[in-house]
């Protein structure tokens, strides 16, 4: 525990809500541009004024930063680039105002290093004719300030699992405010959030994103990451993405990756599910690899999980790497649920890899 965080200092929001009502000029556009840092795991943004409202990415400029204060430049070099990618409505700012996705290029216009649209776009559009559909579950767990899970006891532990996947009640469900304000900020942004609930671990939750058509899936993704960090850190609570952030009998988070194609969502396309699973299969390891980091701590088996170092698949079983909703199993159509991919995963490295090894064919 960090003593410099455990600290309860706050701004009262009903002082800073006279300042939010004050009339903004019809001639300006707060624009807060966003990118993945260093780390690949964590969101940096920050905000310019525009003289017009855009209306897509391409009408908004070019920008940058100083990547040495974010793990992704020398000093003596230090200019990244922002190239906007996705615009959306600000939920915080509201009016003509917008939160924009951005990718991130060194300062010979090559992508950073944990820049993984690039490739995803490029896989994207290879495979634009299957008209590949993601639906991802994105697991997290609520802290206090101090490190520890929001409202848990102080020194110690809550009942064991059980009550709470699905929960209600003061002891049941911990911190739906934040899950219930980040549901209405998706909805108004625009993200395509399908839906949430409370996890098998108190004060871990999962929200859906999808399901959407190819590169729209990591930019709704990273985005509704940004609105979750924003609107917990307006409650003074932490969102933690670990994928194992309590060691012992407490489920890990997830992002379970919902897929399909064209073709398997017509009839029989169970046989395209079939075909894809033995192609995903052929390349376990490449895909973990993709998948987050820390996976091998939430991967073990146990806890509705497989093992990290064994391929299986399985209607309706939640052991396994992939599983064949019992529905799609009956329909003999739909689509499959990788539930490799951990909490931290960058969705355009899973998209990605995914579409390559089931639509586009690649092998290692
Ligand atoms: P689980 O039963 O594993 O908890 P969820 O209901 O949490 O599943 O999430 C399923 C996700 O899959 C949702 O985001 C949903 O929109 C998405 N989905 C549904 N149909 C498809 C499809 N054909 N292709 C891809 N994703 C889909
Ligand atoms: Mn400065
Ligand atoms: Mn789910
Ligand atoms: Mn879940
Ligand atoms: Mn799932």
């Amino acid at each position: 525990m960090n003593p410099a965080f455990s600290n309860t200092a706050a701004t009262d929001k009903a002082v800073l809500r006279r300042y939010l009502d004050l009339p903004q000029p019809d001639d300006k556009v707060m624009a807060t541009y966003i990118w993945i840092d260093g780390t690949g795991e964590n969101l940096r943004a920050k905000t310019r004024t525009l003289d017009q409202e855009p209306k897509s990415p391409k009408e908004l400029p070019w920008w940058n930063f100083d990547g040495s204060s974010t793990g992704q430049a020398e000093g003596s070099n230090s200019d990244i680039y922002l190239k906007p990618v996705a615009i959306y409505k600000d939920p915080f700012m509201l009016g003509r105002n917008k939160l924009v996705m951005c990718e991130t290029y060194k300062y010979n216009k090559e992508p950073t290093a944990t820049n993984k649209r690039l490739s995803c776009e490029e896989a994207m559009n290879a495979a634009h004719s299957e008209h590949p559909w993601f639906g991802l579950e994105q697991e997290y767990t609520l802290l206090d300030r101090d490190g520890w899970p929001f409202g848990w006891p102080k020194g110690g532990f809550p009942h064991p699992q059980g009550p709470y996947y699905c929960g209600v009640g003061a002891c049941q469900a911990l911190g739906r405010d934040i899950v219930e304000a980040h549901y209405k900020a998706c909805l108004y942004a625009g993200i395509n959030i399908s839906g949430t609930n409370a996890e098998v671990m108190p004060a871990q939750w999962e929200y859906q994103v999808g399901p959407c058509e190819g590169i729209e899936a990591g930019d709704q993704l990273w985005l509704s990451r940004y609105l979750l960090l924003r609107i917990a850190e307006e409650f003074g609570v932490q969102v933690s993405f670990n994928p194992k952030p309590i060691p012992g009998d407490w489920n890990g988070a997830g992002c379970h990756t919902n897929f399909s194609t064209l073709a398997m969502r017509e009839p029989n396309g169970i046989e395209a599910i079939d075909e894809a699973i033995s192609r995903l299969k052929a390349r376990h390891k490449t895909h973990i690899a993709m998948y987050g980091k820390g996976n091998e701590r939430r991967l073990t088996g146990r806890h509705e999980t497989a093992s990290i170092n064994q391929f299986n698949a399985g209607i309706a079983n939640r052991g396994a790497s992939i599983r064949i909703p019992r529905q799609v199993g009956e329909d003999k159509c739909g689509y499959l649920e990788d539930r490799r991919p951990a909490s931290n995963c960058d969705p355009y490295a899973v998209t990605d890899i995914i579409v390559r090894t089931i639509c586009l064919k690649e092998k290692d």
